[in-house]
């Protein structure tokens, strides 16, 4: 990838969806590390507000909200445009392509298996899910991931086997497409990552729907509010509790200094503190903690231009990354690509005629003659069906195959050739007329397979019988009329 040979840093890529404000959780499950990686990787971080609707495609009244709000908290929590890239997944359309071309290939199999397919529809009793987008989500999330070609995909440890899917996805799409020879897609790897215990103020998981977390945005007042009437692991004072098991004792471990958290684990082990003591010393640790956070959000409301050039910015950055996996994506599986329409028509049955230059003329010898008009007519094919160079008279297509190409200027209305080459996938014979005109004759595999038992030197000839062009090849005499000026075997 261009940008990644001038960016030798290994990349990284990561998104989250777009649930409104961020919490402690999240916070700690994930965005605090991504601001770490930032200082050593090249990041793309990302919003996938179109995997919110695999679930809430019924209500998307708060949707671009929600979006907002999470790429707010993106940057209050320390991601640093100017470090990595921050975009909004909508906004770069060439996931959705990726998504689509990934759709035609992986068997349905796979996504039926993967097992949140079940679970959630389990979880979501009164919420249809039967719905194509919740099936393919596994597969836009491979989108997600592999149109950026990274290195690795930061995961905690249960959400590993997600990543498995995506591997597979792009072994699959390499199995099947290959650019001069070579896999397009990577399998990232996956990057495992820290995710400490954060129990929500009622113990239970730290959920927005649950209404027990405490959000990156809450002010410090209410941080405290929060925390006070937070649930503890000690119904009764006498009782002796665990700071594992208690929300505001998980606060101290992620948030409070060493000598804090030894105290308050001390004193919570021993039921020689009260939770009301322990709560007012977690309080000044998660604040302390979020103040910096507070003012970075405050800058950005004071700047709403900027937050929208952030945006922008980021889609700019990914969609160029995007697109340049896209293009090779496409070349691979043999779409046409967009812009060479026009060359389109500088090949093929519609093609005008092809003649081989005058400079001709000046050349001495027959080999000097012959690869005049090779050189002619690769600077035509080159611009629809690019063909590498491997040695004399063979050249390699995007797909790997090899070609034979070999030239011949008509004498008593037969063109002779001879070959020496070792067997080709597909053979091209230049027939050059009396006039100077090219005939290309793309002979295909199943045409060689059918005709030809290669082995060492092999002559051959092709005449015009009844203005059909007949190839003449041993005991063989086949036509070849319809194989002139047909590339599709040279993918
Ligand atoms: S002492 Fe602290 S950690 Fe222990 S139960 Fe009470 S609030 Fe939780």
């Amino acid at each position: 990838m261009p940008d990644k040979e001038q960016n030798p840093r290994r990349r990284v890529l990561s998104g989250m969806r777009p649930t409104g404000k961020l919490h402690l959780g999240n916070y700690v499950g994930a965005l605090q590390n991504w601001v770490k990686l930032q200082h050593t990787y090249s990041c793309f971080f990302f919003v996938a507000d179109w995997h919110a609707l695999t679930t809430d495609y019924d209500e998307t009244s708060r949707l671009a909200d929600h979006t907002l709000e999470v790429v707010v908290d993106f940057l209050a929590a320390g991601l640093d445009p100017e470090k990595c890239a921050i975009f909004v997944q909508s906004h770069v359309r060439q996931h959705a392509e990726l998504h689509l071309l990934f759709s035609m290939i992986t068997p349905l199999g796979w996504l039926e298996r993967v097992p949140t397919y079940k679970e959630q529809q389990l979880q979501m009793p009164n919420k249809d899910l039967h719905m194509y987008g919740f099936l393919g989500y596994p597969l836009l999330q491979s989108a997600d991931i592999l149109i950026y070609q990274p290195d690795f995909v930061p995961v905690g440890e249960d959400q590993a086997a997600h990543i498995e899917l995506t591997r597979e996805v792009a072994r699959r799409f390499n199995q099947f497409y290959k650019l001069e020879g070579k896999p397009v897609l990577p399998e990232p790897q996956i990057l495992l990552t820290p995710s400490p215990k954060l129990l929500g103020t009622d113990k239970r998981k730290m959920s927005k729907s649950y209404g027990n977390s405490i959000l990156l945005s809450d002010e410090a007042a209410v941080v405290e509010e929060k925390i006070k009437n937070s649930v503890t692991d000690r119904p009764k004072l006498s009782d002796r509790g665990s700071p594992e098991r208690c929300p505001v004792g998980n606060l101290h471990q992620i948030f409070s200094d060493r000598e804090r958290l030894a105290y308050i684990t001390q004193g919570c082990t021993q039921a020689t503190i009260t939770c009301v003591e322990c709560k007012a010393l977690a309080v000044p640790s998660v604040n302390a903690h979020l103040a910096p956070i507070r003012e970075r959000r405050r800058d950005l409301a004071q700047n709403p231009g900027k937050l929208q050039k952030i945006i922008q910015h980021g889609a700019e950055k990914a969609t160029q990354a995007a697109e340049e996996t896209m293009v090779a994506v496409r070349q691979s599986m043999g779409l046409l690509q967009l812009g060479s329409t026009k060359d389109l028509t500088m090949t093929g049955t519609d093609a005008p005629p092809l003649r081989s230059p005058e400079s001709i003329g000046n050349a001495k010898t027959d080999e000097e003659r012959r690869d005049i008009r090779v050189a002619t007519w690769l600077e035509r094919v080159n611009k629809t069906h690019p063909l590498r160079k491997d040695k004399r008279e063979i050249f390699i297509t995007r797909k790997g195959r090899k070609v034979g190409v070999h030239a011949s200027a008509e004498q008593d209305r037969a063109w002779n050739f001879e070959f020496e080459n070792p067997p080709v996938n597909v053979l091209v014979l230049l027939a050059e007329d009396k006039d100077g005109y090219l005939h290309p004759y793309v002979l295909p595999p199943k045409f060689l397979q059918k005709h030809w038992q290669f082995g060492g030197r092999a002559d051959s000839w092709i005449r015009k019988i009844d203005g059909i062009a007949m190839l003449s090849v041993g005991a063989h005499n086949e036509s070849i009329q319809e194989y002139e000026s047909d590339y599709t075997a040279l993918q």
